[in-house]
């Protein structure tokens, strides 16, 4: 999204942990720049979107998303997916590379940012792979990524095995001002499992992915960053032990942060009883221990972001034998209302605290100097949304090109109300009055 705008969002309650901001106030954006933020603004000639009633924050960044494009537009693309994103109050998102070509090149990523330039509803950030094809045989020429502007590399749906092409990738990674994101995984552990390891895998006759599978390489990737200073962000968090030793290697001091997902704290493993194909995701759902466990990690800082892992599949690949369905689960237009249920109406996170984990936290993570935050000057970017508004979800009224969640027709308290993207307004709940 290349086009930017002008706007005043009045009467809102600003709550911008950057600054340590939450007050009502005015926001005033100019040509896609934050311009003031205070009181009583006055201006004439731009649009005017009334907030009052609902939160006015820095754009949300989902630092964990898949747009499937290119090789999988029957799944999603970055028109799409964008959109769903505008849709759920969500203004920013760094895409996963697991695309076919993969996004293991410059050309692959300036044909991604010039989509996005094109199509794009919200800001798109890349995310680089690590190895050619993710393929694991050789490190890509990530030198080349990062000046062709990603934001990261990732080993995410094709977790890295082998311990020495990791550290290899650290060593590489630590010349560049990025973060290495790590889907945590030993698949000689998790071979063939269908859903988490414990007694519901017993009980409903579906092979197990133990929480030792995520452990180990989480463990491993603590001890590579420790050995090499490299930042390593641990991708959607699930068990407890995970929680335990990211809290310990963060109490010393070492260069690792982590993201928990909407389904991942709010679902346990007991749901699979329904054989919903749209429960199975990788990692899977855990216990009701490991559920605890990610909130605590949320509460107390462990845990830095929120992020989706929205992941598109097609009805019709997901209408099968529950062993042979993909993994995955779409979140981008749920985020808001199951994260705010959870964590904020389930007393986890302060309003602060839940707004801080979309925001300023993912954009020091990801180094995007100009979001996050909404100090004079920076990228016109704004989430509105209501805490306590009851909402039912609706997947057939997804922008979505997939439907792949499990929470249709669930209720939730709190939703998205507007996302502002460089001063525009990129989606806007039909409650929400906008002069223009
Ligand atoms: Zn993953």
């Amino acid at each position: 999204m290349v086009e930017t705008g002008s706007i005043l969002i009045r009467n809102g309650r600003v709550i911008d942990p950057s600054q340590g901001l939450d007050a009502p106030a005015d926001i005033l954006i100019l040509d896609g720049k934050v311009a003031e933020v205070k009181k009583n603004i006055s201006k004439n000639g731009v649009p005017v979107l009334d907030a009052s009633g609902l939160v006015v924050s820095p754009g949300f960044i989902d630092m964990h998303v898949h747009l499937r494009e290119p090789g999988f537009e029957h799944k999603e693309n970055i028109e799409t997916g964008t959109r769903a994103a505008a849709h759920g109050g969500i203004t920013s998102v760094a895409c996963m590379p697991n695309t076919n070509p993969v996004i293991d090149n410059s050309g692959i990523v300036d044909l991604i940012n010039q989509r996005a330039n094109e199509a794009g509803a919200v800001n798109v950030f890349v995310i680089g792979a690590i190895t050619p094809g993710m393929e694991e045989k050789d490190i890509a020429n990530i030198g080349e990524l990062v000046e062709a502007g990603v934001v990261a590399v990732s080993d995410d749906a094709h977790p890295i095995q082998n311990n020495y092409i990791m550290r290899r990738c650290m060593e590489y990674v630590r010349m560049f001002n990025i973060p290495v994101i790590s889907h945590p995984e030993d698949k000689n552990l998790s071979e063939d499992g269908q859903m988490h390891e414990g007694f519901y895998s017993n009980k409903f006759g579906l092979k197990g992915m133990p929480a030792s599978a995520e452990e180990i390489i989480v463990a491993r990737n603590i001890i590579l960053s420790e050995q090499t200073g490299t930042p390593v962000h641990i991708a959607h968090v699930s068990t407890a032990g995970s929680v335990r030793m990211i809290r310990e290697a963060k109490a010393r001091k070492l260069r690792i942060t982590a993201e928990a997902t909407p389904h991942h704290f709010t679902l346990t493993d007991a749901c699979l009883a329904t054989y919903d194909t749209n429960l199975k995701m990788n990692p899977p759902l855990r216990s009701d221990n490991d559920v605890r466990a990610v909130k605590d990690g949320l509460k107390d800082g462990t845990i830095d972001c929120i992020a989706t892992d929205h992941a598109p599949h097609q009805a019709s690949e997901k209408l099968v034998e529950f062993n042979l369905a993909p993994f995955g689960i779409i979140g981008l237009e749920t985020a808001i209302p199951v994260s705010l249920d959870t964590l904020y109406h389930g007393k986890v996170l302060s309003l602060n605290e839940f707004v801080e984990k979309w925001t300023v936290n993912p954009a020091r993570i990801l180094h995007i100097e100009n979001k996050g935050s909404l100090t004079k000057g920076m990228d016109g970017d704004v989430t509105i949304f209501h805490p306590d508004f009851e909402i039912t979800i609706d997947a057939s009224a997804f922008e979505s090109r997939s439907r792949n969640t499990p929470f249709d027709k669930w209720k939730f308290k709190g939703a998205p109300k507007a996302a502002v993207v460089m001063g525009k307004v990129a989606w806007n709940a039909e409650d929400v009055s906008l002069s223009v």
